[in-house]
């Protein structure tokens, strides 16, 4: 069936600028490290990225690692390109990653350049893409020298393979160190991915989140949801085919009694400001400014639909906050 964008899709969203940078992101991005393997229906990954994007969102985050297998991830994405969105590439921000394991030998993962350039060119040959608006160093390295991981991002831009340079899970002193060098180097990081939600604040005890506001460098804030944990999804028990049963990154140990009750008084919480509990959740991450998106993943269309909702109630009293600390914490 031939897609046809919904007309209305840019009526609603919410468009934040990226740090100083002139680039703007959906308030909701969709991710696709889950749902997006060999083990999901095509036709399960074309809906979820077709829904987003009747919804407005424009961002869709990919990493040369995802799938399962690694890589094919990119490749579904890039078959969506091709079917659906061949005439919409510059209304889209696609991102990509490199930093795991990717192939034999030494060259294979972390952040010399030898790796971070040669993983690039894959992910645009996986994915059938010209260029990604966006490449990240997946993680720092401590044996390479910084210079070059992000000398390396610096020639991925110079190069064409991408226009904006990013990290993720970068630390606030390894984050203040990688920017200036790439400030030096005339490429500026733009944009930082770090994990946060209600239940994993350690960008504020890092202090990241106000060095990212020093420094003018938009955030992205993965798992929002805690991998779905913060859903109405586990309030009576683990579903068949949730990601807790599924025996991936989610350990079914963290869906214990304590941590369900305290789910349900969030969950009761999010019914009386009219929201459901994904939207209160993805609401909060957004609450004050400090983060640019909230990066989601999916394992159906109706999921993107109730969490895109959020954004229609992103404020929170003092009080509401307070509770979600009491509850949380
Ligand atoms: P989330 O915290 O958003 O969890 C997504 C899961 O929550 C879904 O798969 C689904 O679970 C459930 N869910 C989503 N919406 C709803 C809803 N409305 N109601 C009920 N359940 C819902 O994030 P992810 O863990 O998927 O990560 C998001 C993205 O972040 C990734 O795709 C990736 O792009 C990025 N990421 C980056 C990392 C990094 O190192 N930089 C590391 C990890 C992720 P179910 O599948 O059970 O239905």
């Amino acid at each position: 069936m031939t897609y046809h964008p919904a007309d209305t899709r840019y009526d609603s969203m919410i468009y934040n600028r990226l740090g100083a940078s002139g680039l703007k992101l959906p308030a909701i991005s969709l991710g696709l490290w889950h749902n997006f393997g060999e083990d999901t229906p095509h036709q399960t990954k074309r809906a979820i990225v077709q829904t987003a994007f009747d919804a407005g969102i424009t961002h869709f985050d990919i990493a040369n690692n995802y799938g399962p297998p690694p890589g094919s991830a990119e490749v579904a994405f890039g078959e969506i390109m091709r079917t659906d969105f061949r005439d919409f590439r510059d209304e889209l921000i696609i991102s990509s990653k490199a930093g795991y394991n990717m192939w034999n030998g030494p060259y294979g993962e972390w952040g010399s350049r030898k790796y971070m350039v040669a993983s690039c060119d894959q992910s645009l040959k996986r994915t059938g893409l010209d260029y990604f608006d966006i490449f990240y160093s997946h993680r720092f390295d401590p044996d390479t020298p910084l210079e070059e991981t992000m000398g390396a991002l610096d020639y991925i831009v110079r190069s064409g393979r991408a226009l904006y340079a990013g990290v993720t899970t970068y630390n606030s002193e390894q984050t203040r160190r990688a920017a200036a060098i790439l400030r030096d180097l005339g490429t500026p990081m733009v944009i930082h991915q770090p994990s946060y939600n209600i239940l994993e604040r350690w960008v504020e005890r890092d202090g990241l989140k106000d060095t990212l506001r020093d420094l003018g460098i938009g955030s992205i804030a993965f798992l929002p949801l805690a991998q779905g944990v913060l859903t109405n999804k586990y309030l009576k028990g683990i579903p068949a085919g949730s990601r807790a049963s599924q025996g991936k990154s989610l350990n079914p140990d963290a869906i214990s009694d304590a941590r369900i009750a305290m789910v349900r008084s969030l969950n009761d919480m999010a019914a009386g400001r009219g929201q459901t509990l994904a939207q209160m959740a993805l609401a909060w991450v957004l609450r004050d400014g400090g983060i640019t998106s909230a990066l989601i993943g999916a394992s159906r269309p109706e999921q993107v639909a109730d969490c895109v909702g959020a954004i229609r109630n992103l404020s929170f009293t003092p009080d509401e906050l307070a509770l979600i600390d009491q509850i949380s914490l």
